[in-house]
């Protein structure tokens, strides 16, 4: 309770259909609780949801941008760009895989590497892959990362965490993708709880991640249980334990027939916000609106002066708040992994990594709670200028 005792509006919550229960049950009643028949229809309907060519379910996000960084097959220690200011995760799948993170900065008005940012890395290293990532939900352009790095789409992993709803060009995020890996982690705009899936264009990265999110054992083998399945399996290439369990994948299906209206909702919140934010004082919203773009509103990310203290004023008013993100050059493990040189590059993500605050934004914040978010921001800022 707030001191003003009323609750608090909570950083997120995740969405759960009223399908989801009856779904669950079913696949526990049904004999057959790990991969097979819910996971395949599940990526059929995301790819379908999508519109891309094969969609491969796997444990989490982090997985998925581990495997599709084993995919590419690079040397080992290879040189693999990624933003400074993402989630810890995408950088350790960089390591497990082998690889070498080269940390990018970002263009302060949209908080994504902007083709100058990343061309000054890849001046500096050669990189083997990039890994981009849609900040908060923001289409980023790949193919003008990949121009501006040197690199064949066929090197460039999207780490899409934030990417469904999101669309570019009338095409989402993932549709004509070479590797575009998504998270259905509680916070994000799809919660299964846990879980991922690589979007591909590309059938042999397609088998590749298929087999090796279950070890490396060859195609089908999880049906060696199944009535008429054989015991015999091969294994070509070593893989992970990383698949998606059927009872993941139908929450999945029971959460995507969801998604288009709570995606609708998120748009509706955000259209608040701006709305009530367009001229507070000391705020500064980043740009999202760069032409044809459809953004997934995962985060509603504002840049304030004096964050941690006005974090701390809303926390005191009833409202929790997140941050988005915690830089990775700033990580203990990662300056002792990559230097302090290294984690030295990016000035911009050091400036604005200060200032970066994430708003509650989720369907289901009532337009209370949305209220009392912008009553406390505004106090807080009011009171600075
Ligand atoms: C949540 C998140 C991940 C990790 O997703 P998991 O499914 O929890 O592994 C990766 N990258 C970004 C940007 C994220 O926000």
């Amino acid at each position: 309770m707030s001191s003003a005792g009323q609750s608090t509006v909570p950083f997120t919550i995740p969405s759960v259909s009223g399908e989801v229960s009856d779904a669950v049950v079913k696949v526990l009643d049904s004999g057959w609780i790990t991969t097979g028949p819910q996971t395949a229809a599940f990526e059929q309907e995301f790819a379908d949801y999508l519109g891309a060519a094969h969609v491969v379910a796997v444990a989490s996000c982090t997985t998925a941008l581990e495997l599709c960084l084993r995919g590419l097959e690079l040397p080992p220690g290879s040189a693999v760009l990624t933003p400074s200011l993402t989630f810890c995760g995408a950088i350790n799948a960089i390591l497990h895989a082998g690889h070498r993170p080269v940390l990018v900065d970002i263009d302060e008005d949209t908080l994504v590497p902007s083709p100058e940012t990343v061309a000054a890395a890849a001046a500096r290293v050669k990189p083997a892959a990039m890994i981009v990532q849609n900040q908060g939900g923001y289409p980023v352009d790949v193919a003008a990362l990949a121009e501006a790095a040197g690199l064949d789409r066929t090197r460039v992993v999207e780490d899409a965490a934030h990417g469904p709803g999101a669309a570019r060009g009338g095409k989402p995020v993932g549709a004509e993708s070479f590797a575009a890996c998504f998270s259905f982690y509680a916070t994000k705009n799809m919660p299964i709880g846990e879980g991922g899936a690589i979007a591909t264009s590309d059938e042999g990265l397609q088998e590749k991640v298929r087999a090796m999110r279950l070890h490396g054992m060859s195609k089908d083998s999880w049906k060696r249980y199944l009535p008429g399945g054989s015991w015999r399996y091969d294994v070509k290439q070593v893989g992970l334990k990383a698949n998606m369990t059927d009872v993941q994948a139908s929450i999945g299906r029971a959460q995507l027939a969801a998604l288009p209206e709570w995606q609708r909702r998120r748009a509706e919140i955000v259209a608040a916000y701006d709305a009530a934010f367009r001229d507070l004082p000391g705020l500064t919203l980043p740009q999202r609106n760069l032409g044809g773009i459809q953004h997934a509103w995962h985060l509603y990310q504002v840049r304030v002066p004096d964050r941690d203290a006005i974090s701390a004023e809303l926390e005191a008013a009833g409202v929790s708040t997140s941050v988005h993100f915690i830089p990775a050059n700033q990580m203990t493990s990662y300056r002792d992994i990559l230097g302090a040189d290294e984690c030295a590059r990016v000035p911009v993500t050091d400036r604005v990594g200060e200032e970066l605050l994430s708003l509650p934004l989720y369907p289901g914040l009532t337009p209370d709670g949305q209220d009392r978010v912008i009553a406390a921001l505004t106090e807080a800022l009011r009171t600075r200028s």
